[in-house]
């Protein structure tokens, strides 16, 4: 393998003990063929691929050759599972090493790359779909400004995969601040070695949290810090109307990054209770859900700190549960902040509250697209729609229009910063299906012009109307997990 890529590796994690991880390297695959590569995040991972041939790239994509100072590991983690606890680890997911540069550290990962001693009953492999699905909305996600794992490139295996039907397998490159979630804590907690547990959370710290290093209670404070990520992130998910569709405490990272884009899509008409996952039959991950079972996870997360926070054990309990008591002050404090900028309001008054549960309320009665709903008021030219000549939404956007004026606003401030949140662009299920449909039939013009529009979603641009039309809620859309 050429070296002139600029791989810098420095493989942290998997010089912690034995326990956290398997040794093993991606199963070779039959015929490996690149077929998407995120080019703009090569340049800022500081990688250059351009002296590699279609042949060496397809080759570097599906771990059939492998780089130079990488050092490939499956790790090891528990988690909850719809609330119940069971034993994972990347069962089809290797880490082939830690890449810096300038001064960031990337897990860089390759999904789908063949059996490990945590695949359990699966066969380790990804099918095309999924995986170019994960690319199409992690780096939509990454262009509405969320924080999330990205994806540099997919490559398909040869090799067919058997699901309901047979479908290409393929592999995804994952690139990440880490691997490391709240079930990667679960797990060594629930081997009972205190020892262990310190060494995990030293170098979370290290590698995450640097700045409580120096803290007195460094435990208390890294819960403080996760919890405060992961509220900015779920805020962020309900700004957008983004449902992950599997909050499993394995699938939250302790980097506060979104990550495993398995049944995740978004939300066209506003409803709370909007789900997709075809297992989630009880609405535990619902829309609505999302801040709740981010407070449950995070609790998930607190009571492996305990032995950390004081060796005192009521003690500890004591002041893990006021930590995670905060939780909701702060989500309510952060979403009313978030929905204020939605709607381009500067300051704080004690009615924004109900003019922002009314604007939500008449949505959800009147069956509403959410995203096209903050165009409107953007007074962006989206297809004109009936439904905002409705008499109780002109009367709402008449408060509104009085509240907007408040607090020294203008109409250009006003205007910046609805726009700097509110997205024209949103990746719709329907067109995500289509281009998926396309693709997987060889054809992916229609993915690599999706790809285009979704990332610059804060901007107008050519013919972007067919991108903004509503799913139509009676398809009643479906995703599904371990595709
Ligand atoms: P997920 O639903 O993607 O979070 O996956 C939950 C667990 O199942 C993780 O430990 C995955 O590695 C594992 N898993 C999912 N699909 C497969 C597969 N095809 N083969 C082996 N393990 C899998
Ligand atoms: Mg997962």
């Amino acid at each position: 393998m050429k070296n002139d890529i600029n791989w810098n590796f420095d493989n942290t994690y998997s010089r912690l003990p034995e326990a956290f991880s398997e040794k093993i390297n991606p199963v070779k695959v039959k015929d490996p063929k690149l077929i998407l590569f995120n080019e703009t995040l090569a340049q800022n991972l500081n990688l250059n691929f351009s002296e590699l041939n279609q042949s060496e790239l397809s080759a570097l994509f599906t771990g059939n050759e492998l780089p130079k100072n990488s050092n490939s590991i499956a790790q090891a983690y528990a988690g909850h599972q719809f609330g119940h606890f069971t034993m994972l680890g990347d069962g089809r997911a290797v880490l082939i090493g830690e890449h810096l540069s300038q001064n960031n550290r990337y897990d860089i990962q390759f999904k789908g790359s063949g059996k490990t001693a945590f695949s359990r009953n699966g066969d380790g492999r990804a099918a095309l779909g999924p995986m170019l699905r994960e690319y199409i909305i992690s780096e939509a996600m990454h262009a509405l400004n969320i924080s999330t794992t990205r994806s540099l490139a997919v490559a398909k295996t040869g090799e067919n995969v058997i699901r309901e039907t047979t479908l290409e397998g393929a592999i995804l490159t994952r690139v990440a601040s880490s691997h490391i979630r709240v079930g990667t804590f679960q797990y060594i907690a629930a081997r009972n070695k205190k020892d262990e547990l310190e060494t995990l959370f030293k170098y979370v710290i290290k590698r995450h949290y640097p700045e409580i290093e120096s803290s007195r209670n460094k435990a208390l404070d890294l819960l403080k810090s996760v919890l405060e990520k992961q509220i900015d992130l779920v805020v962020n998910w309900m700004r957008v109307g983004f449902i992950h569709g599997v909050m499993n405490t394995d699938n939250m990272s302790i980097a506060g990054e979104t990550i495993d884009y398995g049944p995740c899509a978004f939300m066209d008409i506003y409803d709370p209770k909007t789900v997709f996952s075809s297992i989630d039959k009880l609405g535990r991950y619902a829309y609505c859900n999302q801040p709740i079972i981010t407070k449950w996870n995070l609790s998930r997360f607190a009571e492996c700190l305990i032995p950390l926070i004081d060796k005192d054990h009521d003690k500890a309990v004591k002041l893990a549960t006021e930590m995670i008591d905060t939780f909701e002050i702060k989500y309510e404090e952060k979403w009313l902040s978030m929905m204020r900028n939605k709607l381009g309001l500067l300051g704080t008054e004690e009615k924004d509250k109900s003019l922002i549960l009314d604007l939500l309320t008449w949505m959800h009665q009147n069956k509403v697209d959410y995203t096209n709903t903050f165009c409107h008021l953007m007074n962006l030219k989206i297809k004109e729609d009936n439904i905002y000549k409705n008499n109780d939404f002109i009367n709402w956007k008449k408060r509104w229009k009085e509240r907007s004026l408040s607090h020294n606003n203008s109409e250009e401030k006003h205007k910046k910063l609805m726009k700097s949140v509110n997205p024209l662009i949103i990746p719709r299920n329907h067109i995500v299906e289509n281009t998926l449909k396309e693709a997987n039939q060889g054809n992916l013009k229609p993915l690599n012009n999706f790809l285009k529009i979704l990332n610059n979603p804060y901007n107008e641009q050519a013919n972007i109307s067919k991108y903004q039309v509503s799913s139509n809620p009676s398809e009643n859309y479906q995703t599904f997990c371990g595709t």
